[in-house]
């Protein structure tokens, strides 16, 4: 697959979202041991190199993460530029940053046009969720993918990375060959919540769209 090969040093993600939505700590998460995080001072952009060794390859995203400028309005049109796929991250403990999505995503689409897009409701550890699997619906809208993450417990980490290399290589099934390397579990996730998200999910994803929005 030589369109693998070629794309191996070249797949930017960006990743963007609310302040506060836990972006840097996802992205931290990953410990590859290759590469420091790059630093691009113009844009005041950190770009952190996340490999991941799948049935297809060795697929290796640049995954760029702010200094922390969202917090203060949106980014320069530099961040998303050739972006070539995208996480867009809320808190499930913060309606606000929930409905500050369409937001971020109209942003990306702007400069990226139908690039591989997926959305994470990040914390879901915390026990008091404010935005309910069902209640998540922007994705089915615009054909995204969603997963809930956690990073301070690495629950789903690949998920995203995965759904998103399957995209850039035409919908084929990816699989890891190899878990990723990543950062100690901060904190224990209860297992049997979340099967029941995970039943919430799928169940959500299972029934018509609400007409209201
Ligand atoms: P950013 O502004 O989107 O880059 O967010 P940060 O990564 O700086 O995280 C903001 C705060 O949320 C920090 O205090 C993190 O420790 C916390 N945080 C990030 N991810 C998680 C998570 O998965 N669970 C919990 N409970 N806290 C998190
Ligand atoms: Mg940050």
């Amino acid at each position: 697959m030589a369109s693998v090969e070629k794309k191996e040093e070249h797949i930017k993600l960006v990743l963007v979202g609310d302040g506060g939505v836990g972006k840097t700590t996802f992205v931290q998460r990953h410990l590859t041991g290759e590469f420091e995080p790059r630093y691009i001072p113009t844009l005041g952009v950190s770009v952190h190199a996340l490999i991941f060794y799948t049935n297809f390859g060795k697929i290796h995203f640049n995954v760029w993460d702010t200094a922390g400028q969202e917090k203060f309005g949106g980014l320069r049109d530099g961040y998303y530029i050739q972006g070539n796929c995208a996480i867009i991250m809320f808190d499930v403990t913060s309606r606000l940053s929930y409905k500050n999505v369409p937001n971020w995503h109209s942003d990306l689409t702007r400069v990226c046009e139908n690039i591989p897009i997926v959305l994470c409701g990040n914390k879901v550890d915390v026990k008091d969720r404010k935005v309910k699997p069902s209640q998540i619906v922007f994705h089915r809208r615009y054909n995204l993918s969603y997963y809930d993450v956690s990073a301070k417990s690495n629950y789903n980490f690949e998920k995203p990375f995965v759904w998103l290399t399957s995209k850039l290589l035409g919908n084929k099934s990816v699989v890891l060959v190899q878990q990723p390397t990543l950062k100690l579990p901060e904190t224990v996730i209860d297992q049997n919540l979340m099967s029941l998200y995970e039943k919430e999910v799928a169940d959500a994803a299972a029934r018509p769209l609400p007409d209201d929005d």
